[in-house]
């Protein structure tokens, strides 16, 4: 057996807490893994405090992603002794989780950590950090560089938007960080920000156009946030949105779309194919300051867990949170 955060139904909803697993009850899988670290990402505070149904099978191990070292396989690409990545593919939701230090998966949903990443910094970028590669990607796909003007990262001070900030600093972009925390202007000025934008500025009944502000936008809040943030895309701009955390509907207009041509690029990371996957994890090797990734991140341990899921669907946690395991 091994420890591992174990969510249960219960007559009023769901239950996590630490519990021995027997190795016995993994799932199917070709690539069983040592987990080494893991991480918390909006969606595992979700499924650890039962705010929304997350997980789809029980008991389940919550974590939706991890980096460690393969023990034993039965796939083609994948041997003992290589070191891995898994973001996603169900993982924590339908297939036993990361929050454990054994996994067993399929080796389809494996990518290979790259040469210049530990699995603790792969763990710091986590899910969260590798959306907001997967937006900036969508941004440069759209034909957007740092000379089309500036970005606007909103929930800046959270994982996805700390990432965002600093890939987008890194990049030459100028980059303006929208949050709901002014107090943390310091750190995100400190992950490259060049301005500081109160959330206030994109909150309330967006106007259909309002003035031309940002060539583009990562949008990790949706809701009236993203609604006004199209509103003050300039025209022939483009936001990528990947999150919920403001909610989940989208009260706008289509005037952006048909009067500036603005375009809405959806960012989805559980189910996005390997190649993609391959490429943005070989971007974060290269266009993640690594000074600026330890700044924004610290560890806990998995009888933290509870605590910092609380903390992280109340939009208090700053940055990134890696899980040691074992
Ligand atoms: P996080 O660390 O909690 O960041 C979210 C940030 O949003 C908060 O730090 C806060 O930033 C802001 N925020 C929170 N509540 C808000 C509200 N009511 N109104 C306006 N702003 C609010 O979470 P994360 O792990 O970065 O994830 C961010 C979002 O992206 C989540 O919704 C998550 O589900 C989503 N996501 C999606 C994918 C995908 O595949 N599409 C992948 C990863 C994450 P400030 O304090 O700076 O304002």
């Amino acid at each position: 057996t091994f420890k591992a955060m174990v969510i249960e139904k219960t007559e009023s909803g769901t239950k996590a807490a630490l519990a021995d697993f027997d190795e016995a009850n993994l799932m199917d899988g070709d690539v069983t893994v040592r987990v080494e670290y893991s991480t918390v990402n909006y969606k595992d505070g979700l499924a650890i405090t039962g705010k929304a149904p997350v997980v789809r099978r029980f008991p389940m191990i919550a974590g939706v992603d991890f980096a460690g070292t393969v023990e034993a396989s039965s796939h083609p690409k994948w041997k003992a002794g290589d070191k891995v990545i898994l973001n996603g593919w169900g993982l924590g939701e339908t297939h036993l989780g990361a929050y454990a230090e054994k996994a067993r998966v399929k080796g389809d949903w494996l990518v290979r950590l790259p040469a210049g990443i530990s699995t603790r910094d792969a763990m710091a970028i986590g899910t969260a950090g590798y959306t907001a590669m997967l937006c900036v990607m969508a941004l440069e796909k759209h034909g957007l560089t740092p000379a089309s003007g500036p970005i606007a990262v909103t929930g800046a001070a959270g994982g996805v938007g700390s990432v965002a900030v600093a890939i987008l600093s890194k990049l030459g972009f100028s980059v303006s960080a929208t949050t709901g925390r002014p107090e943390q202007a310091d750190y995100l000025k400190s992950l490259g920000a060049s301005e500081i934008v109160e959330r206030a500025a994109l909150a309330g009944t967006p106007k259909p156009l309002a003035k031309e502000r940002w060539a583009g936008g990562i949008d990790s809040v949706g809701s009236t946030t993203l609604a006004n943030l199209l509103s003050m895309i300039r025209y022939g701009g483009a936001v990528a949105a990947c999150g919920l955390a403001g909610g989940m509907d989208l009260p706008a207009s289509v005037a952006p779309f048909i009067l500036r041509g603005v375009c809405l690029l959806g960012i989805d990371s559980v189910m996005c194919p390997l190649p993609k996957r391959e490429e943005a994890w070989k971007r974060l090797e290269t266009d993640l300051d690594r000074q600026k990734l330890a700044a924004m991140t610290r560890e806990i341990g998995l009888s933290e867990l509870p605590e910092v899921a609380a903390a992280i669907v109340a939009g208090q946690v700053r940055g990134r949170v890696v899980v040691k395991i074992g």
